[in-house]
């Protein structure tokens, strides 16, 4: 059968057991039938950005086939970090169980109330940069027209402090 879409997606968690937190994530992923697992990065100790006072994130990141479309695939995300009990945060970019994100779907550039593809701030983040790099340094930003690797090389040495689990 058909997987028509190649999809990157970024998983974090800075609450509780952090690494499970993770694994059973992407564990999660293929529960549906919707989704195949094809690749997944290391697992990354990484600093906060945007909010920093909070507890260090592990993150990594996973390359999925899926027939789902977008919409349907970040339903399906929620609905897998409320199972792993996510609350509604009340400060932005604050601290989560498991957070999943929709970073590359296929070259799609998706501009929607409830989708933003490419991610909007994944250019600029080390701790996403680094593990799709891992995957596949050459995919090409469909926005920015520059690869993963180049946006990597290219963030300010700001001291994201990213570093392999
Ligand atoms: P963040 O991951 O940016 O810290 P949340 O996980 O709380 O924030 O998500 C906030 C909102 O971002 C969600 O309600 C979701 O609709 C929206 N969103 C838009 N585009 C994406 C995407 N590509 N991946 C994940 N969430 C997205
Ligand atoms: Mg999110």
């Amino acid at each position: 059968m058909n997987r028509e879409h190649i999809v990157y997606i970024s998983v974090g968690s800075n609450i509780g057991d952090k690494l499970d937190n993770c694994r059973s994530g992407i564990e999660a992923l293929t529960r549906s039938g919707e989704n195949l697992l094809e690749t997944a990065s290391g697992f990354y100790r990484t600093e906060p950005v945007d909010f920093k006072d909070q507890d260090w994130f592990v993150n990594a990141a996973v390359k999925i086939t899926t027939r789902l479309d977008p919409l349907p695939l970040l339903r399906e995300l929620q609905s897998i970090q409320l199972s792993a009990g996510r609350k509604k945060n009340s400060v932005r970019f604050g601290p989560r169980i498991l957070d999943l994100d929709i970073i590359f779907f296929d070259d799609r550039i998706i501009n929607t109330p409830d989708v933003t593809v490419p991610h909007p701030r994944m250019h600029k983040r080390r701790f996403v940069l680094q593990p799709i790099c891992d995957i596949d340094p050459g995919i090409i930003h469909p926005v920015i027209k520059k690869n993963v690797q180049d946006l990597l090389n290219s963030l300010d040495d700001d001291g994201q402090g990213v570093l392999v689990y």
